[in-house]
């Protein structure tokens, strides 16, 4: 078949570059010339193993790169270690008897493989092992950020520009330039808090993005509402930042100062740990004023940057 011949070739070609050190140290004393040939040799030979490589690494059913333990057929076939289970002890490309032959060849190879970082286009320069790309790519800053608008199964992904561009164009959110804020959040039939009540609004400030979300969800048996920031980018630039939130009527205010959380913290993560300015619905109806038949809020708040 055509995977096998492929499989051989590639075998063939990787020979000179990694199983010859020394042959290329008895290069450099025969001539210039010769070292010049044999390094451009290397090079070239370099991508095209690279790539093949990667290929091999390739789980022949899943499609996702292979880590060990990575497993093979009597004929060689390989297989990644959480589609194993799943084949029935049938190799699924000849269909022979998998058995428990490990590959420990291809594991090597893959060890000393090196590999451009998987958000490259999005600005990552890093290369790196094989083995340790995976980690670095679960925390690479470069990574895309998803869509930070809730309520719905959004599935937008990217970087903060495309995201604020995206958040305007299709879901019509409302933007607001400047870090301080008076906002009204206005409800009315409050008393249907279980149909997921919550606003979005995007504030532009020192160069950033914040979301300000506002939403209504049930704290065990009380129906509250929630507001909290969130810094749209990175963690750790997140907490240059603070934030207050001021909400009241009657005399009465209830105030909160927090630390805006990065986007990469889900909307649902934030609000489930109640990192934000919560009220009660008693007390939400009761700062709205009137009849309690329509909710009526304002919320005020300011974003700074810490020294
Ligand atoms: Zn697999
Ligand atoms: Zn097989
Ligand atoms: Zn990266
Ligand atoms: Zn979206």
């Amino acid at each position: 078949m055509a995977a096998v011949g492929n499989t051989y070739s590639d075998e063939l070609r990787m020979k000179p570059v990694s199983l010859d050190s020394s042959q290329n140290d008895n290069f450099v004393e025969v001539t210039d010339q010769h070292v010049n040939d044999s390094a451009q040799h290397v090079l070239k030979a370099n991508l095209p193993v690279a790539s093949s490589v990667r290929e091999l690494l390739e789980c022949p059913v899943c499609l996702s790169a292979m880590y060990p333990p990575i497993h093979q057929c009597t004929n060689g076939h390989t297989l990644c270690s959480s589609c194993k289970p799943r084949v029935h002890n049938r190799c699924p490309t000849c269909r022979h008897e998998l058995g428990n032959i490990r590959c420990l060849a291809l594991e090597k190879v893959a060890a000393s493989l090196e590999l451009p970082c998987k958000y490259q286009s999005f600005g990552c320069l890093g290369i790196y092992p094989y083995y340790s790309k995976l980690k670095h790519e679960s925390q690479c800053i470069f990574r895309p950020y998803n869509c930070p608008y809730a309520g719905s199964e959004c599935t937008a992904v990217g970087d903060i520009p495309f995201l604020v561009s995206h958040l305007k164009d299709d879901h019509k959110v409302d933007m607001h330039n400047g870090s301080t804020f008076n906002h009204r959040y206005v409800k009315s039939n409050p008393h249907e808090v279980e149909n997921a009540t919550w606003m979005l609004t995007v504030f532009s400030c020192f160069g950033q993005y914040f979301c300000l979300h506002f939403e209504a969800f049930q704290l065990g048996m009380a129906p509250v509402y929630i507001a909290f920031l969130r810094f749209m980018g990175d963690d750790t630039e997140a907490k240059n930042y603070s934030y207050s939130l001021e909400v009241g009527g009657n005399g009465r205010k209830i105030v909160w100062q927090g630390v805006p959380r990065s986007i990469r913290d889900t909307h649902k993560k934030v609000r489930d740990s109640f990192d934000g300015l919560i009220i009660q619905r008693n007390m939400a109806l009761f700062f709205s004023g009137g009849d309690r038949k329509e909710l009526k809020l304002r919320v005020t708040g300011r974003i700074w940057k810490e020294q």
